[in-house]
């Protein structure tokens, strides 16, 4: 067995666990990321398409794991999207140097400051809107696709036809920004340059134009000299040792899954970064196994974000569909949010399957008026999720409402094929919560009983934001490293 030394490590190396990297590096200090996921870049394979689904397609699966329509034959890999399965809700996320930003839709939304202050009261909303949410949207690379060639182009066929199906209904309707480099994707569509948006890549990675984490936050930490990453790097579960510094045990796998060498690691400083799901589970199973102290707010407070997918089909022949080809990122939204009675956020999301299926997708982002919660099952070793239909009562009234108002001035029925009844309630892109800013850690995220660990992550954020997370991910991950490096609590 390998035991290995560090003195600061991050488990995890999405967004909380990059913008922690670049910071503690240009502050001097030597930091190591251990990552469960493959380096793509490094590894040189390339991500597959929507289309053709290829290695990067599923974490060790032989079937996709795409919304819906799912293919099987596939070898098991370590690809970029994995998906946890709970009785009543499905989430997905991205495994990988770079964490979600490698299967992300790169939407890039800083969320209303009214909701921001209702869920973060104990913030100070005015430097987060003059400062960390303007330096997340800079580190991130955030661009807005040009008005003139999103009305030129073909591929936005989807997203012209949802924004004035929106305003027939009455909604209004909002331009979203996002990471993806429109400069590049204007070059794709005259075949200046490999095409990646334009050619169905997403959720299982982008070769090209896309500014994930590995392009921005984690280059510039590796720029510094300071940061290793380990890939393929599993952490099972952490000891608190008696001079307060960690043990970790930790599995080094290969790309089919295989454990190649089991590993110990040893620090004086750790910052969980797994995401909102992989730090739960390593918190509650290293609670559950090595008695690790967690206080009593760790699992609550959780909650989906509101998400709750939905489509339309349009019944009627000389609708003319939303076209055969499609970008896969979104840049149009339904902003519903200041109805008092269905107050929502949709995206106007594409549904690239290389024909025109006449069907248009939107994933809601919805308040979460009830929060769920998430424990640890000792008897069979798995994180189990309290939450059911009540907790998306409110979403699918809000959705059902999207879909009448929206059929009734368009025509269109609900999107039985693809959802049961037309309702995705099970299916989750944004786990947030369960280790809530303040609640289960102190105000700069350094988790309670605890001297020299800290999260940073979506799990800070109680259960709901409003719009899509990664911006405020980053943006409250800046103000907290930043704080705890002043405190001297990386001295
Ligand atoms: P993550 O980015 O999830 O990173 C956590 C990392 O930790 C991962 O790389 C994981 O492999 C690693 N890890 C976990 N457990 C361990 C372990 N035990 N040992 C070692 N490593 C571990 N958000 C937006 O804002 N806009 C969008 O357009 C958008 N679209 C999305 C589309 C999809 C398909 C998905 C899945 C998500 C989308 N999201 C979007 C959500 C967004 O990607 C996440 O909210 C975000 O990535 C969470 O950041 P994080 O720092 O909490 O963790």
């Amino acid at each position: 067995q390998k035991e290995i030394e560090a003195p600061i490590i991050i488990i995890g190396s999405g967004y909380g666990g990059a913008v922690s990297a670049l910071r503690l590096c240009e502050a001097g200090k030597k930091v190591l990321i251990l990552e469960m996921g493959l380096n793509w870049e490094k590894s040189g394979i390339p991500f597959s398409n929507l289309l053709k689904p290829g290695k990067s397609a599923a974490w060790l699966r032989k079937k996709t794991i795409a919304p819906f329509m799912n293919l099987f034959n596939l070898t098991p890999f370590t690809g970029a999207l994995d998906r946890l399965e709970f009785e009543n809700i499905n989430i997905w996320m991205g495994r990988g140097v770079g964490g979600g930003s490698l299967v992300n839709g790169g939407m890039a939304v800083t969320p209303k400051e009214t909701y921001f202050k209702e869920v973060f009261p104990n913030l100070d909303a005015t430097k987060f809107y003059d400062f960390y949410f303007p330096l997340a949207r800079k580190e991130l690379k955030v661009n807005v696709i040009d008005e003139q060639f999103l009305n030129d182009c073909p591929y936005y066929k989807f997203t012209r036809v949802g924004e004035e199906e929106a305003h027939k209904a009455g909604f209004k309707t909002m331009r979203v920004p996002n990471v993806y480099d429109f400069k590049y994707m204007e070059k794709e569509y005259k075949n200046e340059v490999p095409r990646s948006a334009l050619n169905t890549e997403v959720i299982y990675g982008n070769n090209y134009g896309k500014n994930s984490l590995d392009k921005t936050y984690l280059k510039k930490a590796l720029d510094t000299g300071n940061l290793e990453i380990l890939d393929l790097h599993y952490v099972d579960n952490i000891k608190l040792n008696s001079d307060k510094t960690y043990t970790l045990n930790a599995q080094n796998i290969n790309t089919s899954g295989d454990v190649v060498a089991e590993k110990v690691f040893h620090c004086k400083k750790l910052i969980l970064a797994a995401g909102t799901m992989g730090t739960l589970k390593l918190l509650l199973r290293s609670n559950a196994m090595n008695d690790f102290p967690i206080g009593q707010k760790v699992g609550k407070n959780w909650g989906n974000n509101g998400n709750f997918m939905t489509g339309r089909n349009f019944v009627n022949p000389l609708h003319g569909g939303t076209g055969a080809q499609q970008s896969t990122i979104p840049v149009g939204g339904v902003d519903n949010w200041d109805d008092k009675e269905h107050p929502f956020f949709t995206e106007i999301a594409p549904l690239p399957m290389g024909m025109d299926v006449a069907t248009a997708l939107y994933l809601l982002i919805n308040r979460v008026d009830k929060k769920g919660q998430v424990s640890y099952d000792k008897i069979n070793k798995k994180i189990v999720l309290d939450w059911d239909k009540t907790n998306t009562e409110k979403m699918k009234e809000n959705t059902d409402y999207f879909i009448k108002k929206m059929n009734k001035a368009n025509g269109g029925t609900r999107a039985h094929l693809l959802f049961d009844n037309g309702f995705g309630a099970n299916i989750c892109y944004h786990p947030l919560g369960g280790c809530v800013l303040g609640e289960a850690t102190n105000e700069y995220g350094k988790l309670k009983d605890h001297d020299n660990l800290y999260v940073l992550d979506g799990s800070l954020i109680p259960g709901t934001i409003g719009v899509n997370p990664f911006v405020t991910i980053v943006a409250i991950s800046e103000y907290c490293i930043e704080n705890l490096i002043k405190q001297n609590e990386f001295a």
